[in-house]
């Protein structure tokens, strides 16, 4: 595969549209159900994202298969009606034809068996950013044999460039095996400039990236392992895959997903690290879990055989593992 590929294409093209979607919705519902507290935007923004991405999939590509994180059942019940409603409307807008049963058999092709080659899909990564106007992504990656061959994030708050970590327009990221990693407006993808890690080589000047929930890692011990490294920085707190984004980008060095001293058994989502994870390797960086072992794409749904996940550029990659282990994270 390389970057004219038709899967390329396909997965550039169904972010895309996903996240213009996603987008218009939380212009047309999120401000009013922040103030009450409501999360139903991004539980139709998510749907209706899935959707899309699903139909794009069927007609690109019939015969593939899709891992994604919805299912319809939820919308099949009627005390969810209104929000099904809302669903079906958004992505006829895109998709006329539709109609309520063709959308909800689209969000069901998500739930296909995550083995040999498939799809992999987070309609919304980072809901919780999504609700509270900060980072999320549209999360869309091709998984072959266990290898994530193709990722695509496209995020719609994150800046491109130089800055990655700030607010801004919009930033598509792209990665394929082998082939390199590259970033583009989300806006206007026409023209796409390399993703490269940054070669910070001391672990004193390290920059850190965790997540913005603190219920989804171990601060203290992010805490401790910034200790351990040297590094004076607060790290950053940061919704969704966008990290991988920022990391890939030069942005930061190290991103650290520790458990969650509540859930120390828990294991990572497939559809919520693919992309992120390839776009970091083919920019020059490293990704494995707290053990030091690679993500193993092939145990299922979850990351069945790995302990979080440790992102660096590389350089720094021994010494985080390190600071690790010291810590007994
Ligand atoms: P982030 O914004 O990086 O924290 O990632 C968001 C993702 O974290 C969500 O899509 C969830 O699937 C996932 N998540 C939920 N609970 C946990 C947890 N206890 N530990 C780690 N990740 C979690
Ligand atoms: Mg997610």
């Amino acid at each position: 595969m390389n970057f004219s590929s038709v899967e390329v294409r396909f997965a550039v093209e169904a972010a895309r549209a996903a996240a213009g979607l996603v987008q218009r919705i939380q212009r047309d519902l999120a401000a009013e159900a922040l103030t009450k507290n409501d999360r139903s935007p991004v539980t139709v923004a998510d749907f209706a994202a899935q959707a899309v991405v699903a139909a794009k999939l069927a007609e690109a590509f019939p015969q593939e298969t899709l891992v994604a994180e919805e299912a319809s059942a939820a919308l099949r019940s009627p005390d969810h009606a209104d929000v099904t409603v809302k669903v079906v409307a958004y992505v006829r807008s895109l998709f006329p034809q539709a109609d309520a049963e063709t959308v909800l058999q689209w969000i069901d092709r998500g739930a296909a068996p995550a083995r040999g080659r498939f799809w992999v899909l987070d309609p919304i990564d980072g809901t919780k950013g999504f609700l509270r106007g900060d980072q999320y992504a549209v999360a869309l990656a091709l998984v072959e044999e266990g290898q994530v061959t193709l990722g695509v994030l496209a995020c719609p708050n994150l800046e491109a460039g130089r800055e990655p970590a700030k607010h801004g327009a919009g930033t598509l990221a792209l990665a394929v095996r082998g082939a390199g990693a590259r970033w583009a407006p989300l806006q206007h993808p026409t023209s796409w400039q390399p993703l490269r890690v940054s070669d910070e080589d001391d672990p004193a000047r390290a920059r850190l990236l965790r997540s913005f929930e603190s219920s989804h890692t171990n601060a203290g011990q992010i805490e401790a392992v910034a200790r351990a490294l040297g590094t004076q920085a607060e790290p950053v707190r940061m919704d969704s895959q966008a990290k991988y984004a920022v990391l890939a980008a030069g942005g930061a060095e190290v991103y650290l997903r520790l458990l969650s001293p509540a859930k120390p058994d828990y294991r990572e989502k497939i559809w919520d690290q693919a992309a992120g994870a390839l776009l970091v390797e083919e920019a020059g960086g490293r990704v494995t879990d707290l053990d030091g072992k690679p993500l193993d794409f092939s145990a299922g749904r979850l990351l069945e055989r790995n302990r979080g996940v440790v992102a660096t550029n590389g350089l720094l990659h021994a010494a985080v593992l390190e600071a690790l282990r010291a810590v007994g994270a």
